[in-house]
């Protein structure tokens, strides 16, 4: 049975707005979880999948940094981006995955490799879930 609220915000929009039963989230300091009656707790995000539980079945939201809020029972995503996995345009991020790894393999002096890897996450992240709800 439902008993958490997520709420996944983008500068841009809504994301997603629903009740679900269990929240795993990509921390900085590593995959966690929550579940209802979790303690307040405040979590920078790093580029990776969230994954949710409603209704006994999972789901995949990908995200793009930012922070995650649990408080009562609320988890509230704030993310550079993110993408419920079946909205994703996995052309698109194969051509971003591309683009960056030529960048990263060309090594012309004017590469900003911190900017070109993180680029190359993204685009394996949302590759990887490729096939997921
Ligand atoms: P690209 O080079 O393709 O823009 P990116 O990783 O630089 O990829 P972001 O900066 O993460 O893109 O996102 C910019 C906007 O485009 C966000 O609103 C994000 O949700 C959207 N977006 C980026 N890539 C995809 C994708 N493959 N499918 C759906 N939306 C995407």
């Amino acid at each position: 049975m439902a008993a958490l609220r997520l709420d996944i915000v983008t500068p841009d929009c809504v994301v997603l707005s629903k009740d679900v039963e269990y929240v795993g989230a990509p921390g900085l300091l590593g995959e966690f979880g929550v579940l209802p009656g979790h303690i307040p707790f405040i979590s920078a995000l790093s580029i990776g999948a969230l994954h949710y539980k409603c209704e006994g079945n999972s789901h995949y939201v990908f995200i793009s940094g930012g922070f995650a809020e649990v408080s009562g029972n609320t988890v509230s995503v704030l993310a550079e981006s993110a993408e419920e996995a079946n909205h994703i345009d996995f052309n698109r991020a194969e051509e971003a995955r591309k683009r960056a790894q030529a960048r990263l393999d060309a090594k012309t002096e004017d590469l900003n490799f911190k900017r070109a890897s993180l680029a190359l996450s993204r685009a394996i992240t949302r590759l990887s879930l490729q096939g997921r709800n």
